[in-house]
């Protein structure tokens, strides 16, 4: 895994080592996976293979940041974060705000990139190809299991808009089924991208 320096101006090596030292074995592995699915999306898509693979390996670079640094990351003027933020959580946390670590550390300041992090769990009503690649990449990734994750595959492989309308279903009857509170951004992305055309 080798990243061109066009998007960071650190190396892939460090690049590649702040991501490990930033969450356990697991996560990385799945990070690897995402990148690695991002890439296949990329080329099926005609997208750039390279930017989508750096996307995709970063996209949960701040998972597992303590809570406490993304309360005073939200809290900080100077970031400009809607205060509503404080009402959720990690799972929510981790793209929108986790994209401000990610330029801070990560020295990546595209704005595609950026913007394809923090829609990454919610997805949103506009979907760039690259918001798109990321959101269902991680969803599909090899290390996946659950029931459903075989059609998600195919579904995606076949159509990539189909597969963001299938994973925002999946997430919402799973988020259903637990009675979790759903963040307003992902019911608008679902009435987007899933409901039955006519
Ligand atoms: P991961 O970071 O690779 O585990 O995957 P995601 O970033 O896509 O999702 C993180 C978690 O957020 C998952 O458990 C999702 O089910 C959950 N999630 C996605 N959308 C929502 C939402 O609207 N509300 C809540 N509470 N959780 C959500
Ligand atoms: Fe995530
Ligand atoms: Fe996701
Ligand atoms: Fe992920």
């Amino acid at each position: 895994m080798v990243f061109k320096k066009t998007y960071s101006t650190l190396s892939s090596e460090e690049l590649i080592a702040k991501e490990k030292s930033n969450m356990d074995e697991q996560r990385f592995q799945h990070c690897i996976g995402v990148s690695e699915t991002a890439r296949k999306l990329a080329r099926l898509n005609h997208y750039d293979e390279e930017k989508a693979a750096l996307a995709g390996f970063i996209h949960d670079y701040a998972k597992q940041v303590p809570v406490e640094e993304f309360i005073a990351a939200i809290k900080d003027p100077a970031n400009g974060f809607d205060q509503d933020l404080l009402n959720w959580n990690r799972a929510i946390w981790h793209g929108i705000v986790g994209s401000h670590f990610i330029e801070r550390d990560l020295k990546i300041s595209d704005d595609e990139i950026l913007t394809a992090i923090k829609r990454h769990t919610t997805a949103d009503v506009t979907m760039t190809t690259l918001d798109k690649i990321v959101f269902v990449a991680d969803f599909i990734e090899p290390h996946r299991d659950f029931p459903g994750v075989e059609t998600a595959r195919k579904v995606a492989f076949a159509n990539l808009d189909d597969g963001v309308g299938f994973e925002l279903a999946h997430t919402l009857e799973f988020l259903v089924k637990q009675r979790a509170k759903i963040y307003p951004k992902t019911i608008a992305a679902y009435n987007v991208w899933s409901i039955k055309k006519e």
